[in-house]
């Protein structure tokens, strides 16, 4: 048995006068210490996937299967990196963090958290509110919160999406050495991209969801994890990845043309 395992999972939103289906027969199997990236056009489901996996969403059809039982953020550990970052503007960035470790009763690493807010060149804002801080700050802050949550699962919603080039790379450089020694932990990662570079960089597999409602349409193994050298092997992968996912563009648009 695989940590995640998912079965034939189908998501329908429904509003009071239309049904909106999100997702269609997604089968899925995950590894314990595997980092899945998820990528594909946008509104075909990759964030509803996250959302079945985080136990925020509870509507669906199929099986789903966290290390053999259904989804529970407690249970499983879950920390979740959002686009809306979450963090409580009441609180200071150091409360927002030490708030998330409190809840999942994790004591205060200080080592770890400083650690965590200089790779993530945010080492003076921890006494600032998320009002006073720019998208990208928000963002860090997110990150640093689900790092300190040290979770058994984490769920990542473009995380690196709002923030610039040197970044973005310095961040997902401390995620992914992150997860590299976490992995004797089991630690698993799924995480949503539309960044295919950064997805290699990140993933142990790459799965490209397409369509709407979305389907499982190609997954990429990639032995590229980890490295950022500009060989012609990495280049040709990520060609070939954003030439899939443009294929399956292409495709969903003739389907409904015809
Ligand atoms: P992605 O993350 O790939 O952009 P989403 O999972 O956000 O895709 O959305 C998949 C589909 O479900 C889209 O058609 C979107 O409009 C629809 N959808 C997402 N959230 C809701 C919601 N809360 N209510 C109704 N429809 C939704």
């Amino acid at each position: 048995m695989s940590f995640i395992d998912i079965h034939d999972l189908s998501v329908t939103y429904k509003g009071k006068n239309r049904t909106s289906p999100a997702l269609a027969g997604i089968s899925l199997s995950i590894e314990r210490g595997e980092t899945c990236i998820v990528t594909g056009p946008s509104g075909c489901g990759k964030s509803t996937l996250l959302k079945v996996l985080a136990d925020i969403l509870q509507d669906y059809r199929g099986e789903v299967l966290i290390d053999g039982t259904a989804p529970d953020a407690h249970r499983h550990n879950t920390a979740l990196i959002q686009q809306s970052y979450g963090l409580l503007p009441w609180k200071t960035v150091k409360q927002n963090i030490a708030l998330g470790a409190s809840i999942k009763d994790i004591g205060w690493d200080n080592a770890l958290y400083e650690r965590t807010m200089s790779a993530l060149a945010i080492a003076d804002i921890g006494h600032k509110y998320p009002g006073e801080l720019s998208g990208g700050q928000r963002q860090r802050a997110a990150i640093a919160r689900a790092v300190m949550q040290k979770p058994c699962m984490l769920l990542m919603d473009e995380p690196f999406s709002a923030l610039d080039a040197m970044t973005s790379a310095n961040s997902r450089k401390l995620i992914y050495h992150m997860l590299k020694d976490r992995q004797t932990n089991d630690m698993t990662t799924v995480m949503v991209t539309h960044n295919i570079d950064e997805a290699v960089y990140m993933g142990n597999r790459i799965v490209v969801l397409a369509g709407s409602p979305g389907r499982l349409f190609r997954t990429f193994s990639n032995s590229f994890a980890g490295c950022d050298d500009d060989s012609p092997e990495r280049r040709e992968l990520i060609s070939h990845i954003t030439a899939t996912i443009k294929h399956s563009a292409d495709e969903e648009t003739l389907q409904t043309a015809l």
